[in-house]
């Protein structure tokens, strides 16, 4: 069942902004865009830029915008809800009323029936129930976590049900023919129940996985597992966390049972918050590929942060946890915990990982650092910095030096404003999404010097549309004249902001490299200039190379 978020947004796409704000404004149109007099403020040009084709307002006179409702909210000074309302009866659509608890009983009641449905068709199915034990799955696994196989089509079952199709459509396992002849996890809330479904291929299809569309399921807010092993987390407060659901099932029918599953490799913080209720100590196992090796880097972040004791399970011979399980059992399962690695070990690893095959140890010793950066108590930073030292050969007065440099920075850098391009760069990722799914592991804050733009930076990575709309600068630049060209110019664009990244960086080594000749410590100098030697060498591959 919709909220009223989902449902004014809904609204939104339905309701020409143009045609609705003319009941207050005399608009005129102006190239791609609408324009009117600010009720706002006192304008004397048309300052009020329309866009009808993203159902937003700015004026570049006082910085008020947003989207209808906010037009709205301004003008007649109500309440969000009462703006959606006014919408709503301008646009003559009927507004549901949001009491979701009591259509939500339905649809719970309704999941439970049909996971039983699924679970009976499975059982029928002989050559899917040979699949799954051959798998390493039992009878018992399957009545547990109330596996199922969906058939091609359940019309008898809605039928007998009295389940409309438009009805179905509340439930979130829709369109239904998604989820035909896949194995069936029905997933569960934390309360026991079934908020959704996810749908397993099993000849290959794409995608490998489906999921209920989020109604009432929000993936990012639900554990799969944590309702049938919360007894046992709680018991030991420790959980592992897994990639799938047949980490999950394999590991408890092998007699493993305080597991979850983030269903993918993004553990969310909402995620985090729920289970930090029932354990102190988590135990991230995901599967070891790239996906993982990062999933693991985040998952560590956020078991911090909720202040869990995070350890990483890392697993031989590129196996997942349910195959290594089967392959060598329980109590070689238990050994993996047993040698976990903490977060700075893991960390190391992976850094060494990396790094491998490089050419001097600068890289590594860059990397190293920002682990010993991550530990706040100072006895404890030291003891790494002595290790990074016996690692590298590196000079602890170096290392220390390297840590403390960030402080150093502020007043030394070279502020290049250049602002232009910088906005340009902001301009194509705010018009155009999919620019920022390109780059946005590549270019991190740093990249961009002016603060007003690096903070839109951050946020644009990290906030939903909603929140973004209500930002003034990030609208600005949505109605801005800045024309978005094709994807080269885009790479053009980045190549230029990396370039003066890099330069500035050198110029901060430099000034550092000097000091350091003044002072004449040698130690320093062939550091910097080891550093110089990797930076020259970045700076020239930039021209070369395509980004
Ligand atoms: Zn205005």
């Amino acid at each position: 069942m919709k909220n009223i978020f989902e449902f004014a947004e809904d609204l939104r796409e339905k309701v020409d902004i143009v045609e609705f704000l003319s009941q207050y404004l005399n608009i005129k149109k102006r190239g791609k865009n609408y324009v009117a007099l600010c009720p706002f403020h006192p304008d004397k040009n048309p300052s009020l830029n329309i866009s009808r084709e993203k159902g937003l307002f700015h004026c570049f006179g006082c910085g008020v915008g947003g989207t209808i409702y906010h037009f709205v909210m301004k003008m007649e000074n109500v309440s969000f809800e009462r703006a959606v309302e006014i919408v709503a009866n301008w646009a003559n659509v009927e507004i549901p009323s949001f009491e979701y608890s009591k259509k939500n009983d339905w649809v719970y009641s309704f999941h439970e029936k049909l996971a039983n449905y699924f679970k009976e068709n499975l059982l029928k199915n002989e050559n899917i129930v040979d699949y799954l034990f051959k798998r390493g799955l039992d009878l018992n696994g399957i009545e547990k976590f109330c596996l199922g196989y969906a058939p091609i089509e359940i019309d008898d079952f809605l039928k007998k049900e009295n389940v409309s199709d438009a009805k179905l459509r509340e439930t979130g396992i829709y369109p239904y023919r998604n989820f035909s002849k896949r194995l069936i996890f029905p997933i569960k809330s934390v309360s026991g129940k079934i908020v959704g479904f996810s749908g397993r291929a099993l000849e290959g299809e794409e995608p490998k996985y489906i999921n209920s569309q989020e109604t009432i399921f929000k993936k990012g807010e639900i554990l799969y597992g944590l309702y049938e092993n919360k007894d046992e987390i709680l018991k030991t407060k420790e959980a592992i966390l897994v990639e799938g659901y047949m980490d999950v099932i394999i590991l408890n029918i092998k007699g493993i049972r305080n597991v979850v599953s983030s269903m993918g490799t993004s553990f969310t913080e909402d995620q985090g918050k729920i289970l930090k209720r029932f354990a102190d100590r988590l135990y991230i196992s995901f599967d070891p590929d790239i996906g993982g090796v990062e999933g693991t880097k985040r998952a560590l972040e956020i078991g911090e942060k909720y202040n869990f004791e995070v350890k990483v399970i890392e697993i031989p011979d590129k196996l997942d946890p349910d195959e290594f399980v089967l392959k060598y059992g329980r109590d070689e399962f238990l050994n993996l915990i047993k040698n976990s690695l903490d977060a700075i070990n893991f960390l190391w690893n992976e850094a060494e990982k990396k790094n491998k095959g490089s050419e001097t140890l600068v890289p590594l010793v860059k990397d190293l650092i920002e682990i010993a950066k991550r530990i706040k108590d100072p006895t404890k930073r030291f003891d790494i910095l002595k290790r990074i030292s016996e690692r590298t050969g590196f000079p602890e007065t170096i290392l220390l030096e390297e840590i403390k440099e960030k402080k150093v920075k502020k007043s030394q850098i070279i502020e290049i404003q250049d602002n232009i391009l910088e906005r340009e760069f902001l301009t194509y990722i705010i018009k155009n999404r999919e620019f920022l799914d390109l780059i946005k592991d590549e270019i991190n804050e740093n990249y961009i010097m002016t603060k007003k733009y690096k903070d839109l930076y951050i946020k644009i990575k990290n906030s939903s549309e909603f929140i973004l709309m209500e930002d003034a600068l990030y609208r600005e630049l949505l109605f801005s004249d800045i024309e978005i060209g094709p994807k080269e110019h885009f790479f053009d664009i980045i190549k230029r902001l990396k370039f003066i990244y890099l330069q500035n960086q050198k110029k901060e080594l430099l000034i550092n490299l000097e000091k350091a000749e003044k002072e004449k410590k040698d130690e320093l100098i062939d550091y910097f200039k080891l550093k110089l030697i990797e930076l020259e060498k970045e700076i020239k591959n930039l021209r070369y190379k395509e980004v």
